[in-house]
Formats: C-alpha cells, sequence, structure tokens
C-alpha cells in the first residue's frame, strides 16, 4: 500500500478553506522554509480511499474478539465519543480563561473525585499521557517524598520478576536501582526473598494485583506492610484494575501510589499510538508533590491550584482532557453498583474460557485466575515444533487477535489471554473451539501453522530487522523500498 505522501498528482488538492478575506501578509524571507514542504496533493476521494483502506488493515475491538493479555482490550462505548464531540469540550483552548472553561474543569474534579474513591486514594492528577507515563510521574512523587525527608540513602527500586517491562524501565529512568523478587512457584511474590531485598536503602516497591499471571496476591497486605516497615512506600500498578474494580481498593491493599490505564480500565481508546491517559493518584502526605496544576473546588465554582512541592509538570496542560472526558462518561454510564459488574463479568470469562481449555493446553498456574490466564506452549513445542508465536498467528486466521506473547517472562512459550467482560458467551466459545482445533492441527499439520497466516494484508514480518532497522521517517529522497503495491 502506498503512503499518503506518495499518492495524487502535482497540485491535485482538496482545499476546503474560505477564500482569503484579509490583506496577505508576506513574512521575511529569512523565516521562510528552505525547502518546499513535501505535502500530499491529493482528492477528497482519494484521502477518504485511503484512510478506509488503512483501516481495513488493521484489527480492533470493532473488528473481532481481541484478547490481548494485561491490555484490556474492552468494548469502548460510543456514547463516551458522543461526549467527547460536543462542541462546549471539543472547542476549547488550554490558555483560555479559566472561568470560561468552568465546566472543563468540573469533569476533572469529577473524575478525580470517583476515581480516588475507586482506588482508595486522596488526590489525583490527570497529566501523564499513559501507564508508563504514570509510572514514571508516581516515582518521581516517592523521590520527592524521601528527598523532603533528607532520606537520601533510598535509592532501590523492588520489582517482582513477573512485572510488566515498563516498570523497571520508569524506575530506571528516575535513577533508581532495580531489585529483581523472584515468584514463588505458585505465582506470589515470595516473602522471603522480598524481607531479605528490603533494607534502609529501599525507595519502594512497585506491584500490579492482581499480577501478570493474573493471579491475586494473597499476602497483600504483609507485602504492602513490610514495604512500609523499612521505611519504603507502595507503588500499585493499576493496569490489572479490571479484575478488582468495585470490589478492592489499592488503597485498602496499603499502596500509596497508583496510577490507572483509562484506555484499559475505563474504556478509552487504545493503541495505535494513543493518545491514551495514566492519572497518577496518591495518599494525602505525597498530594502536595503532584505534577503542575489540580483542579480546586469553591463552592460551585473550580480553579486551577498550583502545587507548592510539585514534582513538575509531566505533559502540557492538563494532560489529554477528552480521554478523561470519555473516562468519566463510561464511570457515569455504569454508576456505582455498574463498577462490580466489570470486574465480576471480567473474571467470569476469564475463567469459563480457562476451564474449556486447560485439559488441552496446560494453564501455567492452575487454580481459579483473576481476569487474564496464562497458558505455556512449552510442551506442545517439544512434541511438534509448533510455538507460542506460530499458534498466535492460527489464531490471527480467524480474524481473532492473538494473545500476548512470550509475557511474562517468567512463562515459557507463553500465550497470556484477556476476554474482558464486554465480550459474549459465543464469542469466547468461537475462540476456545478455534484454539482446540489449532492444538489439533500442530500435531497433525504443524507445518501448516508454520506457515500462518496466509489470509492477512501481510504474512510474516521480518521482526528482527523492523527492530534493529527501523524507518521511522519517510524521506522524499529514498523512496521506500519496502512499500508493497
Ligand atoms: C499496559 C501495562 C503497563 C503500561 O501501560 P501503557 O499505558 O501501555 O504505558 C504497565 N503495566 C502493566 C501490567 C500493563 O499491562
Amino acid at each position: 500500500m502506498r503512503l499518503i505522501v506518495e499518492s495524487g498528482q502535482k497540485n491535485r488538492s482538496c482545499t476546503l478553506l474560505p477564500e482569503l478575506s484579509v490583506p496577505e501578509y508576506r513574512m521575511e524571507a529569512s523565516l521562510l522554509r528552505g525547502q518546499e514542504l513535501h505535502l500530499p496533493e491529493v482528492s477528497e476521494t482519494e484521502i477518504s480511499r485511503h484512510y478506509t483502506a488503512l483501516a481495513g488493515r488493521v484489527h480492533g475491538v470493532n473488528n473481532g474478539f481481541y484478547p490481548l493479555g494485561s491490555c484490556t482490550m474492552k468494548y469502548n462505548p460510543k456514547i463516551n465519543d458522543e461526549i467527547a464531540a460536543m462542541e462546549g469540550f471539543s472547542n476549547i483552548h488550554p490558555l483560555q480563561p479559566e472561568y470560561t472553561a468552568e465546566g472543563c474543569l468540573e469533569v476533572l474534579k469529577e473524575a478525580e473525585e470517583i476515581l480516588t474513591e475507586i482506588t482508595g486514594m486522596d488526590a489525583m492528577t490527570f497529566q501523564p499521557a499513559a501507564g508508563a507515563h504514570g509510572e514514571f510521574t508516581g516515582l518521581l512523587l516517592m523521590h520527592a517524598y524521601h528527598t523532603a525527608r533528607k532520606d537520601s540513602g533510598r535509592t532501590k527500586i523492588l520489582v517482582p520478576d513477573s512485572a510488566h517491562g515498563t516498570n523497571p524501565a520508569s524506575a530506571a529512568m528516575v535513577g533508581y536501582t532495580i531489585i529483581n523478587i523472584p515468584s514463588t512457584e505458585h505465582g506470589l511474590v515470595d516473602l522471603t526473598a522480598l524481607k531479605a531485598a528490603l533494607g534502609n536503602d529501599t525507595a519502594g516497591l512497585m506491584l500490579t494485583n492482581p499480577n501478570t499471571l493474573g493471579l491475586f496476591d494473597t499476602n497483600i497486605l504483609e507485602i504492602t506492610r513490610l514495604v512500609h516497615e523499612a521505611g519504603g512506600l507502595n507503588y500499585y500498578d493499576g493496569a490489572n484494575l479490571n479484575a478488582v474494580i468495585g470490589r478492592a481498593r489499592p488503597g485498602d491493599m496499603g499502596f500509596d501510589i497508583v496510577h490507572l490505564n483509562l484506555h484499559k480500565t475505563f474504556s478509552t481508546p487504545h493503541g495505535g499510538g494513543g493518545p491514551g491517559s495514566g492519572p497518577v493518584g496518591c495518599k494525602k502526605n505525597l498530594a502536595n508533590y503532584l505534577p503542575g496544576n489540580r483542579v480546586a473546588r469553591d463552592g460551585e465554582n473550580h480553579y486551577l491550584l498550583q502545587q507548592e512541592e510539585s514534582v513538575g509538570r509531566v505533559k502540557m496542560f492538563e494532560g489529554n482532557f477528552l480521554i478523561v472526558l470519555r473516562a468519566l462518561t463510561y464511570l457515569l454510564t455504569l454508576g456505582k453498583e455498574g463498577m462490580a459488574d466489570i470486574s465480576g463479568n471480567a473474571v467470569l470469562n476469564a475463567n469459563y474460557m480457562m476451564k474449556r481449555l486447560e485439559d488441552t493446553f496446560e494453564v501455567a498456574y492452575p487454580g481459579v485466575c483473576m481476569h487474564e490466564f496464562v497458558l505455556t506452549l512449552e510442551k506442545l513445542k517439544e512434541e511438534t515444533g509448533v510455538s507460542a508465536l506460530d499458534m498466535a498467528k492460527g489464531i490471527q486466521e480467524y480474524g481473532i487477535h492473538p494473545p500476548t506473547m512470550y509475557f511474562p517472562n517468567i512463562v515459557h512459550e507463553a500465550l497470556m489471554l484477556e476476554p474482558t467482560e464486554t465480550e459474549s458467551k459465543e464469542t469466547i466459545d468461537r475462540a476456545v473451539d478455534i484454539m482446540l482445533q489449532l492444538y489439533d492441527k500442530a500435531q497433525n499439520e504443524p507445518e501448516r501453522l508454520k506457515e500462518a497466516p496466509i489470509n492477512q494484508p501481510v504474512r510474516r514480518l521480518d521482526e528482527v530487522t523492523a527492530a534493529r532497522k527501523p524507518i521511522l521517517k519517510h524521506s522524499d529522497e529514498e523512496h521506500c523500498e519496502t512499500c508493497v503495491e
């Protein structure tokens, strides 16, 4: 497929701007660009066809089942977009006077109130643009807290080996040393190893509960207590909140800081480069360090409050405001009672799917799971040569997005499935039937699976070259050689 800049013809256009009605202004020559700007010169039909074709090459929740573990690819209700498109919300400018954006400030305040109640926190910032950005921000709060107490020897962050890769990466970006905490054979935090790692150099612990194996850590109160006793803080990676929302709160589990992924748990757009939103909540004693402006309420009025000891801005203005508005719409649509239904159905769907698969596939940590579970295809690969990757490519042929592969790292040949609460029994049954058929295929015709996918827009990609030599920018001179018509 051609890129949009490679389509069209010289001087073709579809300008929709009205004719100039003011005197033309010529900029100083020194301010003009030296080279002509290469913009696509296409007609409206071409634009429309181009983006329709592109959309057809992508798999989203509106195309089919998307059981991508850890990512909570749930349905995004259309009412969220309808509200976000309202002119009073979409036609504002971040620099317009505060009193003219009263409704928008109220949205932020109300979202903060509901989400702090859900998480058991006291205050929240909406600046971070994603989960990983929230982790970075949360760790800055942790750093500010220790610094303010003149406790400068705390240089280490403890991270369990089942953690998402962003956890150690964010800790490293804030300048911390990462200590890896192993999991027990049951997939939970190894308490003995945790105790051995804790000391007066511990800044804090980063944990997601349930963890990325889909298991709720039954020792959670003991874990957070031990970290506090050692003088550290507890950071909750909220990416898995879908499993416990409306039923258990990170604040009650002993966590001090939380990030949420509005694009996961709270049904806002996900993937494709965003925009996402990763608000960070914290307990009272950390609220002063939150970045940027927070919204305060005075009777009916709202205004932006400067934080005295803020760690500084992490994003322009109030973050991805329209994403927060979508999440608030979702929260208000479901109401308080609806929150517990999310987690109840998410956990039910995952257990149903796991039960139907477990006699054929090997579940990495058998038992009751939370909102997701992990299969290991290690034995299947030994027997047949068919890997988790081959299985994932085979699943694609049926209009189903592959599960998360090769994560968490502690499970070999891992496939991690998260059906979410918005899928029907029929959809899950179909996916299970397909996976069972593919398992048979792996035994009888493994070479067929090694060739998959055959019916997708692209076959197997050269992922190593894509990672090692990525082409990130289109250049007019070097015409893209890899483009296929
Ligand atoms: C998705 C995810 C993250 C990172 O969130 P982004 O919004 O993708 O930056 C962190 N931890 C876990 C467990 C996740 O699933």
